[in-house]
């Protein structure tokens, strides 16, 4: 496949301010920095942008790497601060003000107040100008120690423009843009000048980052410029909504990557989804259940939408669940495994007999992949294998039990299973070994022949039959495969739990 934005390896960084949790729209954007990065043969970088003192915390610097991470997108070089950066950006911000590129600005408030109320009277947009304050009284403002802050230069009357890798070639007037302020009367510099002075010290060649960014660009290509070095490409990602067409926000549901890591979501597949928020590969027709190692090879930026991207949980859920579905068996209890043991602390998931050794374990997580979409799912699905019910459907409980002969019906196909047991282990030659799945399919079919048999001789159907016995051993009325799952349950289990149901039957009122 030819690629027409990549000639040459990139290098590329994610930018976060670590003000919060890692929000998916930021995930999105380090994902296509990444996924650029690795297609190219690049680097992908990480910087901490976290010189607004206020509102960065370390907290979030630690909930940014950790949920890095755990997608994988582990920088290529140390991770950057801007704050261990102060020197480099207070010797770029002297070196704009020698050359006449930046001024202090020692226009008071109230004045810059009214010259944006005048602006607005006049229907016209507030550009600020060194103009719009008097020399003369800039002078005496600066002899009496006036606060201040500093300004970029933006020569008047061109035009700034960028080529959009996405969005195309974006031309700003710069009279529009004005003499922005690029560091407070204390030194410490804003976004746009340390982004820029840390891009081009990083040596970054390509810039791709959310487009609610796109009005910053035009100040920083000026910024480049005034530094004398070539931009960087840009590229900027589209909008991601909810699937009402709103901006994604927590109503839509989880936002965070550490959410969905505690909702059970798949690293593997959140990336996935992720990587189709605002691309696709060329063909007209793909699977959309892509490994990053896919991924990697498709992505190009030439692909990304400029569309709004809609941010759909139930697509989630169900790549998740294709995702599960691809894991190799080991691969699955692994993941599973820490879902259960905190799900069912202590002695259920290591030593209880009901899940002996990984094949066991292996055996009832294999059983209950086909219905799960979530690792959490896991847990709600095999709870029946970790501890007895003590309550039983209610609804299902007088529907399916409330006869007299329905609880008899229930005995009954107790003994008949209890009778079974041992021929059919011995039959299937399944006894010890629970991840030969022919011999568990053998024991279940002998298992189900004699209830067969049963359920006509006592005219009913076999639903008459099976549903009771699900409903005794799970507590509800849908479960992974019954038949499997009494064998790992366990004869005495089965027929312990059947009593218990059909005396809490006899109790109905
Ligand atoms: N710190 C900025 C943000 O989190 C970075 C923007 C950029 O990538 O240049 O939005």
């Amino acid at each position: 496949m030819t690629d027409s934005t990549s000639p040459r390896p990139e290098r590329v960084r994610f930018a976060p301010s670590p003000t919060g949790y890692l929000h998916v729209g930021s995930a999105r954007a380090a994902l296509f920095n990444f996924l650029h990065a690795r297609h190219t043969g690049g680097k992908f970088l990480l910087r901490i942008e976290d010189t607004d003192l206020e509102r960065s915390t370390d907290d979030a610097v630690r909930q940014i790497l950790e949920s890095m991470k755990w997608m994988g997108l582990e920088a290529d070089e140390p991770a950057v601060y801007q704050t261990k950066r102060v020197d480099l950006h207070a010797r770029r911000l002297e070196e704009l003000l020698a050359a006449g590129k930046a001024y202090r600005d020692y226009c008071p408030k109230d004045r810059l107040d009214q010259l944006r109320d005048e602006a607005r009277a006049a229907g016209t947009i507030f550009s600020y100008r060194e103009t719009m304050f008097p020399a003369e009284e800039a002078l005496a403002a600066q002899e009496a120690g006036a606060p201040f802050v500093i300004r970029f230069r933006t020569p008047p009357g061109e035009v700034t423009a960028f080529n959009d890798l996405v969005y195309g070639r974006i031309e700003t007037a710069n009279d529009a843009i004005g003499d922005f302020v690029i560091a407070r009367g204390d030194g410490s510099p804003l976004y746009n000048f340390t982004n820029v002075v840390d891009d081009v010290d990083m040596g970054i060649t390509l810039v791709c980052r959310g487009e609610d960014h796109v009005s910053n660009t035009p100040k920083q290509v000026l910024l480049y410029q005034a530094f004398g070095v070539q931009p960087p490409r840009f590229a900027h990602l589209p909008l991601i909504l909810g699937t009402d067409k709103q901006k994604l926000s927590k109503r839509h549901g989880a936002t965070g990557v550490d959410q969905f890591a505690s909702l059970g979501i798949l690293p593997e597949a959140l990336l996935n989804f992720l990587a189709l928020l605002g691309w696709a590969p060329s063909e007209a027709e793909f699977d959309e259940v892509m490994t990053m190692e896919e991924l990697t090879k498709r992505f190009s930026l030439d692909r990304v939408n400029k569309s709004p991207a809609v941010f759909d949980h139930e697509k989630l859920m169900w790549m998740n669940g294709m995702h599960i579905r691809r894991l190799s068996a080991e691969e699955l209890v692994a993941r599973v495994l820490p879902v259960l043991a905190e799900r069912f602390p202590g002695e259920h998931v290591s030593g209880n007999a009901l899940v002996q050794g990984d094949a066991m374990l292996r055996g009832v997580i294999d059983l209950a992949k086909e219905r799960c979409r979530t690792l959490i799912e896991f847990g709600d699905a095999l709870d029946f294998f970790f501890a007895a019910p003590t309550a039983w459907d209610d609804k299902a409980m007088r529907k399916l039990l409330a006869a007299p002969e329905a609880v008899e019906r229930l005995r009954e196909t107790g003994r008949i299973i209890a009778a079974t047991w041992e021929g059919a282990v011995a039959k299937s030659g399944i006894a010890g070994q629970p991840e030969s799945a022919e011999r568990l399919e053998a024991w279940c079919h002998t298992m189900e022949e004699p209830l067969r048999a049963f359920s006509e001789s006592a005219a009913v159907k076999f639903g008459a039959i099976a549903q009771p016995v699900r409903l005794a051993v799970t507590g509800r009325t849908a479960s992974p495969p019954l038949f499997h799952g009494l064998w790992f349950l366990g004869a005495e289990e089965v027929a312990r739990r059947i009593e218990a149901c059909a005396a809490a039957a006899e109790k109905l009122e």
